[in-house]
């Protein structure tokens, strides 16, 4: 647009100067340089670094050296730590050292990327932070202390837990609802502070600010067309190969000029006082950038410096100063303002609608298969951390490269970190960016799969030598805790012997492989101590039972129960089947093929129980109305059932039965679109079989789905629930969601994030549904729940068919749930454990006898490590960092240039209490552990030290800001007693405390 033509735009826009009638205090305005820069959207990561995220810091660094008073906030970590590692010259990152010394270059956040807060766990958002803050500290010394979460759709309040956790003085967020941002506009209530966690409470609250509604980027003319919302970027739009050349120039600024300058002054000046209003401090915190930009930095800076010269010059006159800040400069100033707080409790923002017409809720279940592989992914690496630390420990280990086994955790800690990134893993991405993120995740997931082949192998113990056909076993427990479970082998024959390590048979069952139709699934019951391994032999018998003695496996027997159309009433539940384990007795109907009912005999009550896979139609014309994408979810109407036809076998046997009900779409199809797999395990009553027993396994097969369908599967029940859902937080802590009624997009608005648990109850009975990945779930109705499964999804928005941002998803999904139905005290007590042991289940390496070549140093001793049943172990690993625990020390280090190496004896250790205060008599308690005793499996302790939640800081040293509120004293949770650092091995964790450790294991 030409300077002469924005006069006109202002007049029909009806801007005026600002009224000042009284004399107010006059206005700072900190202006945040930044760019957003995603970490995979519409183009790769190398894309991205070749079209502007390489010329974002070599000009940045630039600019910022050549003038004292500029600033810079960088934010995403991956991007900084590729261009530091590959393209950064000696001399920029001598510039860097000094920029970040004297505070001009400020790391915000700080972790690899900036997290999805729906669908991420908990588990993965403090890996990516600490990835980050590992390097920012290694590197500089710095820790970062404000959080920049401005792009996730919703914000969580897990979030503000661990950012306090972190260490974090402030908490910036941004979208959340509409309507909900313009009441706190309008009465002043965009800051407040924010204690995330119920039983936490005040210990862990957090300052927090949410972005106006001019969000993250630097505000253009209010009501603009969306060509000109953006104001205030002169270096135009990065160009990606491709981009067609008219598009090229669209976006360059009009340069500040004598003849300009009038007009962007009125613009900011309008701008800033417009703001001003909605704020409880004179300061205003003015964004300045969007996405990629300051791949100029030049433009940008030279442009913005005449303009801030310019009102700087005019300060008494337009009463505002200007400067460049950042966002540690703004909040400092905020915080010395002396303001009592609002106090926010532990309510979170989701879900996020952006208006009337669009719930984001869509994302919750888009890409389901890459949600699933995030966390698979997660788990390995999960397993693999405490292999190699426990091993690593074991010394001698002659035959492996530790170094090469650390960078093999080191791939995979950053492609799981990089799919946390709000346009990863909530597959709002395009297709190939997609691939992209499935390419790392699995060359990730090789690797670690290599360097656990490695340890086991060196760990093996000796065996009888080859044997042909047969196979060997090795079964690794990731929790520290003992679980009975069943793990499945496939081989390639029904009639085995499968010994353990003692030589003594133990419980298995085959049956046909579900995968591999020549195949066999062998069931196998087991019991593994924490952290700790079993091998198995599984041989072919070479005669039959009778002769030998020898047991074999039950082959499981399979009753076939035919077809059935779906029925528009009549009769049900004349005829029923019923299966069972020492927990449940699920009550099939033959007249319907779907469950009937639940029996669970503890509370000795009878759940009337159905499920069905149903569908959401979506509009495919943007034309004819609002329709559902990769974000948003808008069904044309309820759902409606997706099969016609419903086919059932149950496959018996002595530990495992399984109900397979095949949906098929139409009558006549050949292949069925939908497949429930229910299991019911028997196992040892005993304690630790208490989790196996108490549960119903389900696995889905869901599609591919027909184009513009939204597939749930939805159970209904006879509880009374009045419609209230509880799901969770990012695997944390749970949050109650009634039902609401909106005006518009209703049944989007009641959709939730899933990430690993939601539950339904009357007074009696609790339902819940646990899941291994990320969905959406909702209660429609009084004693349903439903889950989002699969999405598929084509419309004809021009804009989204240009950038290829469609979710035409034809994949086939399996996600797996269990359900755990029963008294509200006893699921309440079991919903933590079972939630992390479906998460982790053990690993099991499958090898043929003659590939494994025992390397002789024999099976060592090895001792369980076993925590408290309230206790998790959150990680145990070797992080490889280069810094020394004392900081003096450290900032000595760097101060003289020397580059430390990775110590390999330093282990952290993160635990976990579950349960929330009032949760559970007995579980709920703050629990003593002696750190010397239980960590004894792995050797002896010589010094325990407590980190903040990234390792980066000395807890007693850590001194977080302090925010006078309007609640000094109340809702402090039961544990709010700071819990004192460890003076020796024993340390107390209070209800929901995540405390991280350093420990020093004798040489
Ligand atoms: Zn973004």
């Amino acid at each position: 647009m030409e300077p002469q033509n924005w006069l006109p735009l202002l007049l029909q826009l009806g801007l005026m100067w600002p009224p000042r009638a009284q004399p107010e205090p006059q206005l700072t305005i900190f202006v945040v340089p930044h760019s957003h820069m995603d970490v995979g959207w519409l183009h790769t990561v190398q894309e991205n670094m070749q079209a502007y995220v390489t010329s974002v810091y070599n000009s940045v660094v630039e600019e910022l050296t050549l003038e004292k008073k500029r600033r810079f906030i960088a934010v995403e970590q991956e991007y900084f730590r590729l261009w530091w590692d590959g393209v950064a010259s000696d001399r920029q990152k001598g510039q860097v050292h000094q920029l970040v010394a004297e505070g001009r270059l400020e790391f915000v956040l700080g972790g690899q990327v900036m997290h999805d807060e729906a669908v991420t766990h908990i588990d993965d958002q403090i890996l990516q932070l600490t990835e980050g803050h590992g390097f920012l500290y290694e590197t500089f010394g710095v820790r970062p202390q404000i959080s920049w979460q401005v792009d996730p759709f919703g914000a969580s309040s897990t979030t503000p837990t661990l950012f306090a956790l972190a260490g974090f003085n402030a908490h910036v967020i941004s979208r959340i609802d509409y309507n909900l941002k313009e009441a706190m506009q309008d009465n002043r209530q965009l800051q407040f502070v924010w204690r995330g966690s119920r039983s936490l409470s005040a210990q862990r609250e957090i300052f927090t600010h949410v972005l106006d509604q001019f969000g993250y980027c630097s505000a253009g003319p209010p009501n603009a067309p969306l060509s000109l919302s953006e104001g205030f970027n002169w270096d135009g739009e990065a160009i990606f190969p491709g981009t067609s050349l008219e598009d090229m120039y669209l976006q360059m600024q009009t340069p500040v000029t004598e003849d300009s300058i009038t007009n962007f002054t009125i613009l900011l000046v309008n701008n800033v006082f417009t703001r001003a209003t909605w704020f409880r401090t004179p300061h205003v915190l003015w964004p300045w950038g969007c996405d990629r930009q300051f791949f100029n930095a030049s433009l940008q800076f030279a442009n913005m410096d005449i303009l801030m010269d310019y009102i700087n010059s005019h300060t008494l006159e337009f009463n505002l100063s200007m400067e460049y800040a950042t966002l540690g400069d703004y909040f400092r100033a905020v915080h010395s303002d002396q303001v009592a707080w609002q106090v926010r409790d532990h309510r979170d923002f989701l879900p996020y609608s952006s208006d009337m017409h669009h719930a984001w809720t869509g994302f919750y279940a888009s890409r389901s298969g890459l949600k699933a592989l995030a966390r698979r992914a997660s788990s390995l690496l999960y397993a693999g951390e405490s292999m190699f630390t426990r091993y690593v420990l074991l010394a001698p280990h002659p035959y492996l490269d530790l170094a090469w086994g650390l960078q093999q955790l080191q791939q995979l800690r950053w492609a799981v970190s990089e799919v946390q990134h709000h346009d990863a893993i909530t597959g709002t991405h395009v297709p190939n960016v997609g691939d992209m993120f499935v390419e790392h995740l699995s060359t990730g997931m090789q690797g670690v799969h290599k360097l656990m082949a490695s340890i086991i192998q060196d760990r093996s113990p000796a065996h009888s030598g080859p044997e042909p056909g047969g196979h060997f076993a090795v079964v690794y427990n990731p929790l520290a805790w003992t679980v009975t479970t069943i793990i499945t082998l496939t081989v390639e024959f029904p009639k085995v012997s499968i010994t353990d390590e003692s030589g003594l048979p133990v419980p298995a069952q085959a049956q046909r492989s579900k995968e591999m139709p020549s195949a066999y699934d062998l069931h196998v019951l087991t019991t593994i101590p924490g952290l700790s391994y079993r091998h198995y032999s599984i041989r072919p018998s070479r005669s039959s039972q009778e002769e030998t003695g020898e047991p074999e496996p039950f082959v499981a027997i399979t009753t076939q129960f035919g077809g059935r159309l779906r029925r528009y009433g009549g009769q049900v539940g004349g005829s029923l089947v019923p299966v069972e384990n020492g927990c449940y007795i699920v009550f099939m109907d033959l007249d319907t093929n779907l469950m009937h009912s639940v029996w669970e005999r503890q509370s000795n009550r009878k759940v009337y129980m159905t499920q069905q896979f149903m569908e959401y139609h979506a509009n495919s014309d943007v034309w004819q109305g609002p329709v559902s994408d990769n974000y948003v979810f808008t069904p044309s109407g309820t759902a409606e059932p997706a099969w016609e036809a419903v086919r059932m076998e149950i496959v018996e046997g002595p530990l495992v039965t399984e109900i397979q009900q095949y949906f098929y779409r139409e009558v006549n199809d050949s292949e069925p679109t939908f497949t429930i797999y229910s299991r019911l395990a028997r196992g040892s009553q005993g304690s630790d079989g208490v989790l196996l027993c108490h549960h119903i396994e389900q696995e889905y097969r869901v599609g591919p789905l027909e184009l513009n369908r939204e597939a749930i599967l939805r159970t209904s029940t006879k509880l009374n629930t009045g419609r209230v859902l509880y799901s969770d937080n990012n695997g944390y802590q749970m949050q109650r969601r009634p039902y609401r009624n909106y005006k518009n997009n209703t049944i989007a608005r009641n959709y939730y994030p899933m990430v690993q648990s939601a539950f339904i109850q009357d007074r009696r009975s609790r339902l819940v549904l646990l899941s291994n990945q990320a969905h959406g779930v909702s209660s429609q109705r009084n004693g349903q729940v439903e889950v989002m499964l699969h999405r598929r999804l084509m419309n004809n928005n021009p804009g989204n068919i240009a950038v290829d941002l469609t979710l035409n998803d034809t994949s086939v999904v399996h996600p797996v749930f269990w359900l755990l139905l029963g008294s509200r005290a006893l699921i309440s007590g079991l919903r933590q454990r079972s939630g992390l042991a479906l998460q982790h289940r053990p690993i099991v390496m499958l090898r043929k006898m003659n590939e494994i070549t025992p390397r002789g140093s024999g099976s060592r001793q090895q001792e369980a490590v076993t925590l408290p049943p309230s206790v998790h172990l959150q990680i145990l690993s070797i992080p490889g960092w280069k810094y020394s625990s004392n900081h003096t020390e450290h900032l000595q280090t760097l101060q003289k240039g020397h580059e430390a190496k990775a110590d390999l004896r330093r282990v952290l250790l993160r635990l976990q209490h579950l349960y929330e205060v009032d949760q559970d008599p007995v579980l709920s308690r703050p629990v003593t552990v002696n750190l010397q005793s239980v960590l004894r499996g792995l050797g002896s302790v010589v010094s325990v030290e407590e980190r903040s939640l990234t390792g980066t800081w000395d807890v007693s040293e850590m001194r977080r800001w302090t925010w006078s509120s309007q609640d000094p004293h109340g809702h402090r949770g039961n544990s709010s007693r700071p819990s004192p650092p460890p003076g020796g091995p024993e340390v107390t964790i209070y209800p929901k405390e995540i405390r991280t450790f350093f420990i020093h294991f004798q040489e």
